[in-house]
């Protein structure tokens, strides 16, 4: 494969810091081996995410400066949603200030409790939005999708086999709704099929459940799509997103990822009923419906960067980076889920460290070692994040992967800079066993991850002295 190098010129650049490794270790034990505690400042290359770090382009700027600030009916809204009906074809369009506020209006009136959502793997904040409300977040993914070492082209796929039995044991009548995310984030960044959404979609509409896409990285997926799914090579990006949502009858947006903002997001809904009472709730918590916690120049550059994502020049260099990344890893010998997905790389953990069991949050381990030794900052996608109680049992069940997820933040990244990367890596891997397990010293009731304080396991330093 080659690397299609960067489709634009760089414009206005950001000095980064290097700091110190003392300086590390100090301030990474002060964060309780936390990486979202340490200070952006002190960090080198930063890939904990993709979520709203990416870089707009001059024509965003711009419509920064021409935003219509009006309060209700503002051109700049108006120019949002027609942007997003022409991409995602749905009735209703509610802007939100993130994806998770998009999450949590349609959970507040489409779930109750009890009641069960199936997806193919929900999201941390989805999961934790459908358990706020008393429902039950059900992952559906295909095995292949649990495989970290199975080369194929759709492992964000939804089994079909899980989807039925959930139905079965459940009944029709507790599942509001199925989910479908694109690309599947917490599997790996992997895209889902359009058959595979056609087969959910087929079995969704055959029951009467309406089917809601988790759309964070549809542009991505319909790259995927165009590239490897038979058929759709000669297919225009926007062609494979309109079908694809025609599957549906809404979906949730996190505009900080494919709408190439640093914040925004929407929730598209086909029912009158739902988006009537998502309209309400979003008066009493987000704003008026026309910006829904959001300015007017905000939404005008939501409307542009949609329309550049779906570039396929921008597409082939965004994806052809991450891969280029996995390219790196594998001359080093580290081991991670293949294939590259969408939007970031995702660290084998268990085989980086296999001295350290889940118990010891070895993902944790390699995210702490990544910062102290290269200052990148990584996230931990592995027990920290989503060990959860089974719901008929309530024993503490671990996930199935320990990862650690390199995210590319949109055009903003060099290729150098992810060599580096690549590099810092392989020399974590390499300490082994002188990098010792973690144990939670504190934890907040929901999303620990992003608070939860961690030391090496009975005290001492998370490296052990040669
Ligand atoms: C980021 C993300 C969300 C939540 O969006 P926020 O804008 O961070 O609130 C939901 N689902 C997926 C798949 C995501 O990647």
């Amino acid at each position: 494969m080659d690397f299609p190098f960067e489709p634009y010129r760089i414009k206005v650049v950001e000095k980064i810091q290097r700091v110190s490794r003392e300086e590390r270790l100090r301030l990474l034990t002060e964060a309780g081996h936390n990486v979202f505690k340490v200070p952006s400042t002190a960090i080198y290359v930063d890939l904990l995410t993709d979520s709203g770090t990416g870089a707009m382009s001059d024509l965003q700027w711009a419509a920064l400066m021409t935003g219509d600030e009006a309060y209700a009916c503002s051109r700049s809204f108006a120019d949002f949603e027609s942007t997003i009906r022409d991409i995602f074809g749905y009735r209703h369009v509610i802007p939100t200030h993130q994806g998770r506020a998009a999450e949590g209006l349609l959970f507040a009136v489409a779930v109750k409790p009890g009641q069960v959502v199936p997806n193919n793997i929900h999201f941390d904040t989805t999961r934790a939005n459908v358990e706020h409300v008393g429902g039950i977040a059900l992952d559906c993914i295909d095995d292949a999708g649990l495989d970290p070492a199975l080369e194929a082209p759709f492992k964000g796929d939804m089994s079909l086999k899980k989807l039925a039995h959930a139905f079965e044991k459940y009944g029709v009548a507790r599942i509001p709704f199925v989910m479908l995310t694109i690309t599947n984030n917490s599997g790996g960044g992997q895209p889902v099929s359009m058959a595979n959404a056609k087969a959910v979609s087929a079995f969704c509409r055959e029951r009467g459940v309406p089917l809601i896409f988790d759309a964070c990285r549809f542009a991505e997926n319909a790259w995927f799509i165009q590239q490897r799914e038979p058929g759709y090579r000669e297919t225009a990006i926007k062609d494979i997103c309109r079908e694809m949502f025609a599957l549906g009858d809404g979906c949730t947006m996190s505009a900080k990822k494919d709408a190439l903002v640093n914040i925004g997001g929407f929730l598209c809904l086909n029912d009158d009923t739902w988006a009537q009472g998502a309209t309400n709730l979003l008066i009493l918590r987000e704003g008026f419906p026309t910006y829904g916690g959001l300015a007017g120049r905000d939404l005008a550059a939501v409307a542009q960067g949609l329309r550049e994502v779906l570039d396929p020049d921008y597409l082939a260099y965004r994806i052809g980076q991450v891969a280029r990344l996995g390219t790196r890893l594998d001359e080093h010998g580290v081991p991670f889920v293949r294939p590259t997905g969408g939007h970031a790389v995702y660290l084998d953990a268990s085989r980086m460290l296999p001295h350290l069991p889940q118990s010891q949050f070895p993902a944790q381990v390699v995210t702490a070692a990544l910062y102290l030794i290269g200052g990148v900052r990584a996230v931990e996608i592995g027990s920290l994040m989503f060990e959860h109680r089974d719901p008929d049992t309530g024993k503490l069940v671990p996930p199935a992967m320990e990862l650690v997820r390199l995210a590319v933040p949109r055009r903003v990244y060099t290729h150098t800079q992810l060599d580096y990367v690549a590099s810092v890596c392989a020399e974590v891997m390499a300490l082994g066993e002188r990098l010792r397990g973690l144990e939670i010293t504190w934890e907040p009731p929901t999303l620990r991850h992003f608070t939860a304080k961690l030391r090496p396991i009975g005290g001492g330093p998370l490296l052990r002295e040669a």
